[in-house]
């Protein structure tokens, strides 16, 4: 059947209040999503694979300080960074995924490395680290991840005595994800993140859990979340689409945004972007906005962050 090669991305879904954004905020997260989107894009174009192409674009906004994730990535109730991220495969359902992992530029990659070079799927904290250097990964000083943006906002979390998504602050900025279809067919999922600000006690969110904020299926789609990850670990958000194309027939626009709605009966809040065997795209959100690019072979890269 034909396909029509195309990718999203996400930058984070939550209260993003007009008001806060300012134009030149607003001109700086537009230019990151699309450089990002743009980098997926020439993978896609030139025949490589989707797992390439959304392991680039997340790179490209793990490296952005407007994002939270790699360099922008929120601070923890100890003043640190624990960062979480998962790729995966939808030819093969090979998978990747690291949590609780600090001077990593990219864990992104990290994933990726786990996913191709180790046994496993999930490693975590100090053996995640371990596995790092023996993959031959230059560790950042705690410095490069420094932010005073994410600073104050630990204070503020701190002094509220809250565990924020770190969209409910006054500066929006979010986690980062990409889905892609490539030109063999094939679809791919990842997702990075440092998580909510001011969480404690190794609190994993649902980036780095295969099949609640990252999944890709070629019989069905690829999708990557972003929201209060405990909502979405709960529905297992992305395992959920998957079988509800697979099982009940439900076209990606339809499940996705079913999924979206039943998250926000439990009162969880957020979005997800996903794109399915045939290049269709879903970007869903129940939130304020949700920070977002895409693309489809023949048009140009678009960006979104309210209804547009
Ligand atoms: N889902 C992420 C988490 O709960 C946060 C986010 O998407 O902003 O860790």
């Amino acid at each position: 059947m034909k396909h029509r090669i195309g990718l999203a991305i996400h930058g984070g879904a939550g209260t993003i209040d007009p008001a806060l954004l300012t134009t030149e905020l607003e001109g700086l997260y537009r230019k990151g999503l699309h450089e990002a989107a743009e980098a997926g894009k020439t993978v896609l174009e030139a025949g490589g694979t989707a797992l390439d192409a959304v392991e680039k674009a997340v790179i490209i906004l793990e490296d952005n300080e407007m994002f939270n994730a790699g360099r922008g990535a929120v601070f923890t109730a100890q003043g640190s960074h624990e960062l979480d991220a998962s790729i995966m495969a939808g030819h093969d359902l090979s998978c990747g995924a690291v949590s609780g992992v600090h001077g990593i530029k990219n864990p992104v990659s990290l994933a990726r490395k786990v996913m191709e070079h180790s046994a496993h799927v999930f490693l975590q904290g100090e053996g995640a680290l371990a596995f790092a250097h023996d993959m031959g990964f230059s560790f950042a000083p705690e410095a490069y991840f420094y932010t005073p943006n994410r600073w104050q906002q630990l204070l503020e979390a701190r002094a509220a005595n809250v565990t924020a998504l770190d969209h409910n602050q006054p500066k929006p900025i979010g986690t980062v994800g990409a889905v892609a279809l490539d030109s063999h067919g094939n679809l791919a999922a990842a997702t990075s993140t440092g998580g909510m600000t001011n969480k404690k006690f190794g609190r994993v969110g649902d980036t780095p859990i295969i099949g609640a904020g990252t999944y890709a299926n070629n019989r069905t789609c690829a999708v990557s979340c972003t929201g209060h990850g405990e909502y979405f670990i709960r529905k297992v958000v992305a395992h959920a689409i998957h079988c509800r194309m697979l099982f009940a027939h439900e076209d990606l626009a339809l499940a996705s945004s079913t999924l979206v709605g039943e998250l926000h009966e439990i009162g969880g809040e957020g979005g997800l972007i996903a794109i399915d065997y045939q290049g269709r795209i879903a970007m869903p959100y129940n939130s304020g906005g949700m920070y977002r690019a895409w693309w489809s072979e023949g048009l140009a890269v678009a960006t979104a962050i309210y209804a547009k």
